[in-house]
């Protein structure tokens, strides 16, 4: 991987509607689309969703980030978007994702239920440290799990 990679993470509130089956849908239909437009352009992250919050985690050329950010940011599918940060790091730490994905966790749900009461989604009391942390534990053990299904089969 390139030495100088961007990497992007934010926060924002969902606005899908209706039951579990269609949020699910729906968030189906999302990374589906993702997946394919991002690998044309070398983006690799991962999606959670939680609790009615999504948090995604985007790295690659910067570039390319900064378009497909505009995208997100437009998309009505959700709202209240924060950028926690972007900054050039190292190395990808999501490799083998063009956009990886983690459902409901009850841990999870609890921290992003607290963040939400303290922080009424402001940028400034939002604790970014925290929420990355937080989605890198849950994602990079997701990738591992992934790529350990994978070479099993
Ligand atoms: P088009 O597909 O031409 O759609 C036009 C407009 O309609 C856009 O504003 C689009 O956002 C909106 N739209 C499209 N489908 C629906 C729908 N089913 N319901 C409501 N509105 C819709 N895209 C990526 O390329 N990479 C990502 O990593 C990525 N992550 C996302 C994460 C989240 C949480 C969300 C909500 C969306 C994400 N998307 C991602 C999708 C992105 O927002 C765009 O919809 C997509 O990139 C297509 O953009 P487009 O301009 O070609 O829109």
């Amino acid at each position: 991987m390139s030495s100088s990679v961007s990497r992007l993470v934010y926060i924002s509130s969902n606005r899908i509607e209706g039951d579990d089956a269609a949020v699910r849908d729906a968030i189906d239909d999302i990374l589906e689309k993702a997946r394919k437009a991002n690998a044309a352009v070398g983006i690799t992250g991962a999606l959670m969703f939680n609790h009615g919050c999504f948090a995604q985690v985007l790295e690659g050329e910067r570039d390319h980030i900064e378009k497909t950010f505009e995208r997100i940011q437009c998309d009505e599918r959700h709202s209240d978007v924060v950028i926690l940060s972007f900054e050039t790091v190292e190395s990808h730490i999501f490799s083998s994702w063009s956009m990886g994905y983690v459902g409901e966790d009850q841990e999870i749900s609890q921290a992003f239920d607290s963040i939400r009461s303290t922080s009424g989604f402001e940028a400034a009391n939002l604790p970014s440290e925290h929420i990355f942390n937080l989605l890198k534990e849950r994602l990079v053990e997701a990738e591992s799990d992934s790529a350990r299904r994978q070479n099993a089969a």
